[in-house]
């Protein structure tokens, strides 16, 4: 299947990481998921630590979604047009999050970062954006730089195809470095629109926030007149059902919200204060438009897995509950990043905080662990440099049979 597809899909997947390239060898063609398990095309069944790397929270084909999805399909798939379900659903984001006074729905992560940043531009009528080294905000082309070459420097691009003015409009800092982000407003005193930041990073694996980092980045932002953006595309609805802003208890300007929000299917939202959003055509001069956007299929299986997750509070206790005990043993060589049921085992002895830390990693030993684990039936992300995510279905003996089975790489 792999060469097959390779012919007519770029390295034969749909979006890169899928193709198991830093850890060597090839991807698994999946036929289905059920619970906390994919079955590959050779019938492997395998307890899926990625979800759809996120969304799945309660596991694959959770009942109340698959019924949610199949009452719609008997009304139509898509209308191009207002329905009375994308209320509730913008209405049940605003409940679990108060800062999303207003909500757009999207269709993907990258799409609302993407209008997020717009819109902070738009309404600053600055062009400047700070952001975070190894935080991930989509494909968006000026958000896909690596690190300046000094402190607080506008940003160089990560990808070919991004003209370098676009990638010059973002300054990339260390993660967990609040001096970093004041010199960066201090060099470019009026210019900065927005501060975006993973309030909890998992696309470096998962690294918590310092004790007082998303604060001093709150008050940087209102110091300065910037725009603090929330990117809770992963750990919105993952880390607590009022997402990292609920954990900690700092409150963003404008929010982005996507993977668990659609129960599984393609959709995402941005959203803040009201006064914000309302320079969002057609009421306000910045456009942001979608075909499908507000998909009564996605909307569906989102207002499901939300009503679901606001009604079974205890899904957050028992989910921090079995994803300590994952992370419970003492592996050699290992540190462990965890914040509910976002967890990264870094193959290093040093604490990770920022990108910097992270890549101390020794990414073989984390490939042969990868490997390891797959044959004995754990599918874990195939990079070093991504979180891991336990749903309601993984029961305690699958999480024991998990940690068996990494004690033996350990053991050997
Ligand atoms: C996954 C992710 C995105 C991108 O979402 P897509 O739906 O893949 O476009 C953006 N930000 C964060 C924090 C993410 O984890």
């Amino acid at each position: 299947m792999l060469e097959r597809a390779s012919k007519v899909i770029p390295g034969g997947v749909n979006s890169p990481v899928r193709a198991f390239r830093s850890v060597g060898g090839g991807p698994l063609f999946i036929k289905k998921g059920e619970g906390c398990r994919l079955i590959d095309e050779d019938g492997n069944a395998l307890i899926d630590y990625i979800g759809s790397w996120g969304p799945l929270i309660l596991g694959h084909r959770p009942k109340c979604v698959i019924e949610a999805i199949e009452a719609v399909l008997e009304i139509g798939t898509s209308f191009g047009a207002p329905t009375e379900r994308e209320i509730h659903l913008a209405e049940a984001i605003r409940d679990a999050v108060p800062s999303m006074e207003m909500v757009r729905l999207v269709n993907s992560g990258t799409e609302a970062a993407m209008s997020a940043l717009r819109v902070a531009r738009g309404f600053t009528g600055r062009d400047l954006c700070i952001k975070f080294e190894g935080c991930y905000h989509g494909h968006v082309d000026s958000l896909l730089v690596k690190a300046g070459s000094g402190l607080a420097t506008l940003g160089l691009s990560d990808s070919a195809g991004v003209p370098p003015a676009f990638a010059a409009t973002t300054i990339s800092v260390p993660f967990n470095d609040l001096n970093a982000v004041a010199a960066a407003f201090e060099n470019h005193k009026g210019k900065i629109a927005s501060v975006m930041v993973e309030p909890v990073a998992g696309n470096m694996g998962c690294v918590p926030p310092a004790p007082g980092f998303l604060e001093g980045l709150r008050k940087l932002c209102t110091d300065n007149e910037a725009l603090l953006i929330f990117d809770e595309v992963m750990c919105g609805f993952r880390v607590s059902f009022g997402g990292a802003q609920g954990l900690y208890g700092v409150t963003p300007d404008m929010t982005a919200f996507g993977k668990i929000i659609g129960g599984g299917l393609p959709i995402a939202a941005y959203g803040g204060k009201a006064e914000v959003m309302n320079y969002v055509a057609p009421v306000g001069p910045i456009y942001q438009a979608g075909t499908l956007s507000g998909n009564p299929l996605a909307v569906s299986a989102g207002l499901a897995m939300l009503t679901y997750l606001k009604e079974h509070p205890e899904v957050y206790t028992t989910l921090e509950k079995r994803t300590a005990a994952l992370c419970s043993d003492n592996l050699p060589g290992v540190t462990v990043n965890r914040v509910g049921s976002m967890f990264t085992f870094f193959f290093t002895t040093e604490p990770v905080y920022d990108y910097e830390s992270a890549k101390k990693c020794d990414t073989k030993r984390f490939a042969a662990f990868f490997h390891h684990m797959l044959e004995h039936g754990v599918y874990l992300a195939p990079s070093q440099f991504e979180a891991g995510f336990v749903g309601l279905a993984h029961e305690d003996a699958d999480i024991e049979a998990t940690r068996e089975a990494a004690r033996q790489f350990f053991a050997a």
